[in-house]
């Protein structure tokens, strides 16, 4: 290190929270070429007719103004997502960004933040970073919601924030209704309901979204197939989202995004169709996965397949061995013990679903007996 690096990581060292210091960035993957099922993203490219709409609405865009209040978008987004009329709604960089603003509007130092675990991280990093207290309510060992544990934790500690991520991330369950209106009665603070991986359920909360003195929705198009444009959307009662709107930063969605998410959503049928695709070949993967020796395949309601190994080879075993064969899935690294030898998948094309099945056949073929299906929730 040269004087002015060592001056630099003194001066950061005493300066930066050490909290902060303690933490590893978020990390994105590097993924290139090959075959890519490790982000949920959906794998079908945009069609040419769309393709060349959006370049038509990105040429006319000037980038030389700030964004204005995206009126048109307001509309376009509450007719294609069929957000009620009675709800307000605002615009994040994507969700990501929604959970942080969320939270920050909410919580004081050591309030807490609440949720099922494991669940999506951004909920805890959301907490840390706000001085927040993040309670994870461990699921139950078949991955599914412990109502009662939630219940109590809820009574004990309090908190501000619940988020409830349905389906859950990195689990693929959706919990039952009744569950989650059991929270929503127990909850002394505000319940986000994060619907991600909505357009592969067959359930919503959208349409009640004003409805609830305690609750809202949140929504993204990255899952949809629109990852790389950084758009999310948070619907509910006006008293809400006005408060969450005063710490949103005022330019927060960009012209380009803007400009794209009109031009896109004048195709929403071509989105709502390859999520129908991926959502009528997860069945069949799941099936297949399930009859792999030593695997089992817990019950998904979203884009994604969890899956546990049991045999010889365990799950980082097996994540470098498709690794090596350039399909790239996500590994836990120990981080939460009820994902011990879980590997998550995105589904693929059925070309790609195809590609991991012959791989994972090959890397499990010398084990035996199979786990099979994990047993499904009678919700
Ligand atoms: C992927 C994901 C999001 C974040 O989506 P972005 O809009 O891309 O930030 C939010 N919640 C859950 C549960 C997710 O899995």
């Amino acid at each position: 290190m040269n004087q002015n690096a060592r001056g630099a990581s003194q001066a950061a060292a005493a300066t930066v929270r050490r909290d902060i210091q303690a933490l590893a960035a978020y990390a994105v993957g590097h993924a290139e070429g090959g075959i890519k099922l490790d982000a949920m993203e959906n794998p079908y490219p945009l069609p040419d007719d769309v393709r060349e709409d959006i370049a038509t609405a990105v040429w006319a865009t000037a980038l030389n103004r700030y964004p204005g209040d995206a009126a048109a978008l307001h509309q376009a987004v509450r007719e294609a997502f069929d957000i009620p009329a009675q709800a307000a709604l605002l615009f994040g960089n994507g969700s990501d960004e929604l959970i942080h603003l969320i939270v920050q509007a909410c919580c004081e130092p050591d309030d807490v933040v609440l949720a099922p675990a494991p669940s999506f991280v951004i909920f805890e990093m959301a907490a840390r970073y706000n001085h927040a207290r993040y309670v994870g309510v461990p699921l139950t060992a078949s991955l599914e919601l412990d109502l009662p544990a939630m219940l109590a934790a809820i009574a004990t500690h309090k908190p501000k924030v619940i988020f409830l991520a349905l389906p859950n991330n990195p689990t693929g369950g959706l919990w039952p209704a009744a569950a989650v209106q059991a929270i929503l009665d127990a909850a002394p603070g505000l319940v986000v309901i994060d619907e991600a991986y909505q357009p592969f359920a067959d359930h919503t909360w959208m349409p009640r979204a004003a409805e609830f003195a305690n609750a809202v929705v949140l929504r993204t198009v990255s899952k949809l197939g629109l990852a790389g444009l950084r758009f999310g959307y948070l619907a509910g009662p006006a008293a809400w989202i006005s408060e969450f709107d005063k710490v949103r930063p005022p330019y927060n969605v960009d012209v380009l995004t803007e400009a794209v998410m009109l031009a896109v959503l004048r195709h929403k049928p071509v989105l709502d169709r390859q999520a129908a695709q991926l959502r009528a070949d997860r069945e069949p993967l799941a099936r297949a996965l399930a009859e792999l020796p030593g695997t089992t395949v817990y019950p998904s309601s979203a884009n994604f397949i969890l899956l546990r190994f049991s045999g010889e080879l365990g799950a980082d075993a097996v994540h470098q061995a498709l690794k090596s064969r350039k399909i790239w899935v996500r590994a836990f690294g120990g981080g939460d013990a009820l994902l011990h030898n879980c590997l998550r998948i995105s589904i693929g094309t059925p070309a790609e679903n195809a590609a991991l099945l012959a791989a994972l056949r090959e890397i499990l073929g010398h084990c035996t007996h199979p786990a099979g299906l994990a047993k499904r929730s009678a919700a």
